[in-house]
């Protein structure tokens, strides 16, 4: 087949060529639009050294990775392909469009008849449109499990499709911002800056307040999460023990705080409420139910007027027990 094969083919197209309006038009449409020419499948290796980081990792923190240096251009040809997808349905619809009829003459000046003729444009028209391609990436991830010498000792593989692909792009490039802050904020944090917070703090949780004496762990924390912008700053930074540090997790400070506080406010509030009722066998109205209690709670009094403010109170003597609930609330 070879040459001849394509000397004939190309012979019998570029007379065809020639005379076709819709060829003619099609080129147009095809300068017109700026498609980028990229690769449809890439191949993307990861070598992992112990087996368990080969289990954990997944084909979207190997592609993240990679979108995130950019090797290979890997993160050009995505958002080349995002370019190209953004322009392809206005280029089909124009393509679908195509309906020019060649003059018989025309057709005639080639070795066809019509008949013949259309078939062949047909096909040189489906040689030459853009096809999907130009935006259907696909990504195929093949990890392996190495050994120093880089014997392989597993494989797995996945091919992540252009939908799946875009996602994790787009995941990517929300947490971009974040992803430098992040990694800027913690290469802040240094022995002299936690010394300053620690000493500031005077060794002790900003929260419950044990110290080491107490036997828990003493951490610096971010106030404000770098993961939402918090910086690295000393009035950023307060300390926690381990167990306050962990019981925060991502939860916003002030809510931790407020939560901790109201537990620990509760409990006072319960232990008013039966040292009074067992000591002056009170009358039941003083002792407050669980639903008084989370409405003060809610009110977080703190001086005998906001205490007068609540409804639920309106049945106790606030100038005798109104402040013995402030002074409760307020020992220590
Ligand atoms: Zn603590």
């Amino acid at each position: 087949m070879g040459l001849f094969h394509d000397l004939l083919f190309s012979n019998r197209d570029n007379s065809v060529k020639q005379y076709s309006e819709n060829y003619k038009k099609l080129l147009d449409i095809n300068n017109k639009y700026d498609f980028i020419s990229i690769p449809n499948y890439i191949n993307i290796e990861e070598n992992e050294f112990s087996l368990k980081s080969f289990n954990d990792i997944l084909a979207k923190q190997i592609i993240m990775y990679h979108i995130e240096n950019n090797d290979n251009n890997f993160r050009d040809w995505i958002e080349s392909a995002i370019h190209n997808q953004s322009i392809y349905q206005n280029y089909v619809s124009e393509i679908n469009s195509l309906n020019y009829k060649t003059p018989i003459e025309s057709i005639n000046r080639t070795n066809y008849n019509s008949e013949k003729f259309y078939k062949i444009e047909k096909s040189i028209i489906n040689n030459t449109i853009y096809k999907e391609d130009v935006f259907k990436i696909k990504v195929h991830v093949y990890v392996y499990r190495v050994n120093r010498n880089y014997d392989i000792k597993n494989r797995k593989d996945r091919v992540v499709y252009f939908d799946e692909l875009i996602s994790i792009y787009n995941e990517w490039k929300n947490n971009k911002k974040y992803a430098q802050t992040s990694k800027k904020e913690r290469k802040l944090m240094n022995n002299q800056l936690k010394d300053e917070v620690l000493k500031r703090d005077g060794y002790k949780c900003c929260v419950c307040g044990k110290t080491e004496a107490d036997g828990i762990k003493l951490e610096i924390d971010h106030i404000i999460p770098v993961s939402r912008g918090g910086q690295t700053t000393i009035s950023n930074l307060q300390t926690l023990c381990n167990e306050c540090n962990l019981k925060k997790g991502i939860q916003d400070n002030d809510l931790y705080k407020e939560k901790y506080n109201n537990n620990v406010l509760k409990q006072k509030l319960i232990k008013f409420r039966k040292e009074r009722s067992d000591k002056l066998n009170m009358p039941a109205y003083y002792i407050f139910t669980n639903d008084e209690l989370d409405k003060l709670l809610d009110l977080m009094p703190k001086t005998l007027e906001e205490l007068k403010q609540a409804n639920i109170l309106s049945n106790i003597k606030i100038s005798v027990h109104g402040k013995e609930i402030i002074k409760a609330i307020n020992e220590d």
